[in-house]
């Protein structure tokens, strides 16, 4: 079994309507809930709730992959914590999956050396068209292209981050730009994912192509095939 931990760092959907609506249950149990109904995925979940963030020692030493989606709290998180992931990764090989607004979290910026800066294009939020530019790539894997998303965040370059290792999506936003919305990095032993779409207040996660993506992303960071 793969062993999954689901971080989300659950402030918004606690007392935004607009987010609770979008995940009633909250982002993490959504998104625990798709993978955990894969066979070969064990999934557990955690959030700044938790002590320690959940994300203890004790616990990493039993993961494989973290898919961590943080928003309006990064700084909520202990540099400790940080320090903790990022030596998973780059020394015992554990894949981290990024999430939309993760791009600013410390982990992610921790493993990339920049800023991670993004644009954001008015209106704002639109259509999302994302599509494959490497369709022989694991994570593209049965992926339809486009995979059209009704409404999300238009996220827009410049995007501060290293030239990835693989761009596997980019993304059109209706009437304005485009950004790389899905770089694969390899970082010490580990693997490292960016994924663009999971605006809070829009259910993405409940999509089913992005299901797939994530689920392939997954098994690209563990380096198995996925059955
Ligand atoms: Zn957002």
């Amino acid at each position: 079994m793969t062993k999954v931990l689901v971080w989300c760092e659950n402030v918004q959907n606690k007392t935004q309507e607009n987010v609770i609506a979008a995940y009633p249950e909250g982002m993490h149990n959504t998104l625990a809930g798709f993978l955990s109904a894969d066979g070969g995925l064990s999934v557990t979940t955690a959030t700044l709730d938790d002590p320690d963030c959940g994300v203890t020692d004790e616990k990493l030493a039993e993961t494989d992959v973290v898919l961590w989606w943080g928003h309006v709290a990064h700084g909520q998180v202990p540099d400790a914590v940080v320090e903790r992931l990022y030596g998973r990764v780059v020394t015992n090989g554990m894949g981290l999956i990024a999430l939309h607004s993760s791009h600013f979290s410390k982990i992610f910026k921790r493993l990339m050396g920049t800023s991670c800066a993004l644009a954001i294009t008015k209106p704002g939020y639109g259509a999302e068209k994302l599509w494959t530019l490497l369709p022989g790539h694991p994570i593209a894997r049965g992926i339809p292209n486009p995979v059209e998303i009704e409404a999300e965040e238009t996220y827009n370059e410049y995007f501060d981050i290293p030239q990835p290792d693989e761009l596997v999506f980019n993304a059109a936003f209706e009437g304005c730009g485009s950004f790389r919305a899905g770089a694969a990095y390899h970082r010490g032993r580990g693997k490292v994912f960016y994924f663009q779409p999971g605006h809070e207040t829009y259910p993405v996660y409940r999509q089913k192509e992005v299901q797939e993506i994530l689920l392939n992303a997954v098994y690209w960071a563990v380096g198995k095939a996925r059955g």
